[in-house]
């Protein structure tokens, strides 16, 4: 085995310099670094603008983003903790969904996905509803759309609220608007190795301008004037650097996905007669963010993941282990079969602005001979 990475599956994005220093320079001027400053401000308004979205509130990670927005839309009630309240959510995702249920107290009740979109799916929703059931969190996997439509009816029927951990999601569009401006709530994730980053960061959309005031709030632990602590809150804030970085990404953003879609078109050209692909729904905008691919067994992915590791490849096992499996999650319902499955067979493979076309020929050159080994056929 290579001990070196030459192409890992992600790398972080880096603005131009320049561009990053013009922004630090507004910094080292005002002497304002966190506290909801000029340059969070800016990125709020610039983000809200580019995405087409109303109440959007920066914070410091997409985790913090999704337990602020459990809070803000009060899924506990503070005043009753002997209910052990639930959230229906997908197993097929990044331990952070079902874990910041758990840090929460809210117990994370698995639904299986749809074996085609990967998305959870609402047939498996509604009977895993009961009296303790205080929210659906669908998950946009891979920046697929999950099924709105039909979440949003179940949602009203049983009384819900829907926080869409829509962490992969960023500028994703769906029937020519945003993705985000479904559910009582969407977040985002602004680690580095996402689409769009701060370093850290997140950021929560509200449907309701009063779920949005109350986050505000418990963002900057309950404090609401000089000598008023209003409330229960943690620090969820975003500071001046995180959003100097994102400013500049912002900027460059466009180059972002251009790159980004010449990479998966060429991964598809060469990979599509031989792997399966998610299902993309209809009347999406994609944005290129990840590029996974469904094998026929895990031992095809253990043989992939093997051949490139030789070539200096890292390939990433995302989603797994499905997170019904998670022993400390707590969860005891059905197994989620659909999730165990794909969760085996599933690789995401190296995307990145500086990846080059010849490195992705080289990639599909070296799937293909072993998946033909395995096949025994040749492609
Ligand atoms: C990255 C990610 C998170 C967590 O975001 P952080 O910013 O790393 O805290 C949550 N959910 C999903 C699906 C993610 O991919």
């Amino acid at each position: 085995m290579s001990s070196t990475v030459k192409v890992p599956v992600t790398k972080p994005y880096l603005p131009s310099r320049d561009r990053l220093n013009q922004y630090i320079d507004g910094i080292y001027e005002r002497k304002w670094l966190t506290n909801n400053g000029k340059l969070v401000q800016d990125l709020t308004r610039r983000l809200s603008d580019h995405l087409e979205v109303e109440n959007l509130l920066l914070v410091s990670n997409g985790t913090l983003a999704l337990q602020v927005a459990y809070r803000a839309l009060g899924l506990l009630d503070p005043q009753d903790t002997s209910t052990k309240i639930e959230a229906i959510t997908s197993p097929f995702t990044f331990i952070a969904t079902a874990s910041s249920l758990k840090w929460e107290g809210i117990s994370p009740v698995f639904a299986d996905i749809d074996p085609e979109t990967w998305c959870l799916d609402p047939k498996n929703i509604e009977s895993k509803i009961s009296d303790n059931t205080r929210a659906i969190v669908p998950v946009h996997v891979f920046g697929n759309a999950c099924d709105v439509e039909e979440i949003d009816h179940i949602s009203k029927k049983y009384g819900l609220k829907v926080i869409y951990d829509a962490s992969h999601a960023f500028d994703v569009r769906y029937k020519s608007a945003s993705l985000l401006s479904w559910g009582d709530a969407s977040t985002l994730s602004f680690h580095a190795t996402k689409l769009f980053h701060t370093g850290e960061g997140g950021a929560v959309i509200f449907k309701n301008k009063e779920d949005l005031a109350r986050a505000q709030k418990i963002i900057n632990f309950g404090i609401t004037g000089p000598e008023k602590i209003e409330s229960l809150g943690i620090n969820a804030k975003m500071n001046e650097l995180q959003a100097a970085l994102g400013l500049s990404i912002l900027d460059e953003f466009s180059e972002i996905i251009d790159s980004r879609r010449k990479i998966s078109e060429a991964y598809r050209n060469e990979l599509d007669s031989i792997i399966v692909r998610q299902k993309i729904s209809t009347d999406l905008s994609y944005n290129y963010a990840y590029f996974p691919v469904l094998l026929q067994s895990e031992e095809e992915v253990i043989s992939v993941l093997r051949d490139l590791s030789q070539q200096g490849v890292l390939a990433r096992r995302y989603f797994y282990p499905s997170l019904d499996l998670v022993p400390y999650l707590g969860y005891i319902g059905d197994k989620m079969a659909e999730s165990v499955s794909i969760s085996k067979r599933i690789l995401c493979l190296p995307i990145y602005s500086e990846l080059g076309i010849s490195d992705v020929l080289s990639i599909c050159e070296v799937i293909k001979n072993s998946l033909a080994d395995h096949r025994k056929k040749s492609y």
